[in-house]
């Protein structure tokens, strides 16, 4: 959206789309908030800039350094001769979430003259969800499979009984925030430790490893969802790892994210939605935290 439309929001063109979905919602028995409908999802720009300037004021030279990306180790050695397709599979197994029959529909593997992209696409809100990727070896490519796999799992558990309008994240930030929760999996010292190493978690270890660079991903257009998706993936993840302990080996987790997260669909508004898997609203808290974890 461009910036000079935070004067004259919505406009008349969206507004008069707001008025038409609501009515047609109000009358599928969805009382649902004129400004927070899917086509009026377009974030407000203030709201946007008030949360990421709300983030970088407090946040400290560990942004910078994470930003950067060089303050990390190399995962290059553990992950030789592993394949990021059977890791992203255990990773998500040890969550409950099943990812089998998406990855058979999936086009994973590279070949001449294919998109060099990665993307995932539900097609019809009915289960079929397919995603696009090159899997190759090495961190990058299971950050990709990952985040991707982390877009269709939420697709596939949205509630297949609401509308088909409503069957969908409320927000890209939302669907965002949650592959790039779980792409950060692949630096969780459990996921290191339990999936590349074969060893298992000691009883009782609840070590955070939030602190990870921010990812921008290649995908063009709506780069606010992946900086606002940040601060929600930190908060969820968060909520997740206060609830049920973290994420590796945990179906709690899994649970945790398939009702509180993807079942409501566009049921809920972006920010309903946060308040409801965490508890309170989008805010910079969690993610700095993280950063100064
Ligand atoms: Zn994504």
């Amino acid at each position: 959206m461009p910036t000079e439309e935070a004067t004259s929001w919505p406009t008349p063109a969206v507004a008069q789309l707001s008025t038409v979905l609501a009515s047609a919602a109000r009358t599928a028995g969805f009382d649902l908030d004129l400004d927070e409908l899917p086509i009026a999802a377009a974030l407000r720009t203030d709201l946007v800039l008030d949360l990421l300037h709300a983030a970088a004021r407090h946040a400290t030279n560990q942004w910078t350094r994470s930003l950067l990306g060089d303050a990390e180790a190399d995962l290059g050695p553990l992950l030789a001769g592993r394949d990021n397709v059977e890791l992203t599979v255990a990773a998500y197994d040890g969550m409950g979430l099943e990812t089998r029959h998406l990855l058979d529909r999936a086009d994973l593997r590279p070949r001449p003259g294919k998109d060099q992209h990665a993307f995932c696409l539900d097609i019809d809100r009915a289960g079929d969800i397919r995603v696009l990727a090159n899997v190759a070896p090495g961190e990058e490519s299971l950050d990709t499979m990952l985040h991707e796999v982390g877009h269709a799992v939420y697709d596939d558990h949205v509630d297949r009984l609401l509308p088909w309008a409503l069957r969908c994240p409320p927000q890209p930030l939302a669907t965002e925030a949650v592959a790039l929760m779980l792409g950060r999996l692949r630096r969780d010292p459990e996921f290191l430790v339990e999936s590349l190493q074969g060893l298992r978690r000691p009883e009782g270890r609840t070590t955070p490893d939030w602190a990870s660079k921010i990812h921008l991903a290649v995908a063009p257009v709506y780069y606010q969802s992946y900086l606002l998706g940040e601060l929600m993936a930190f908060q969820v993840d968060a909520a997740v790892r206060e609830a049920v302990g973290g994420f590796v080996g945990r179906p709690d987790a899994g649970a945790f994210l398939a009702e509180r997260v993807f079942a409501p669909g566009a049921s809920r508004t972006w920010r309903d939605l946060v308040v409801h898997a965490t508890g309170r609203p989008l805010g910079p808290e969690a993610f700095l935290a993280g950063l100064e974890a």
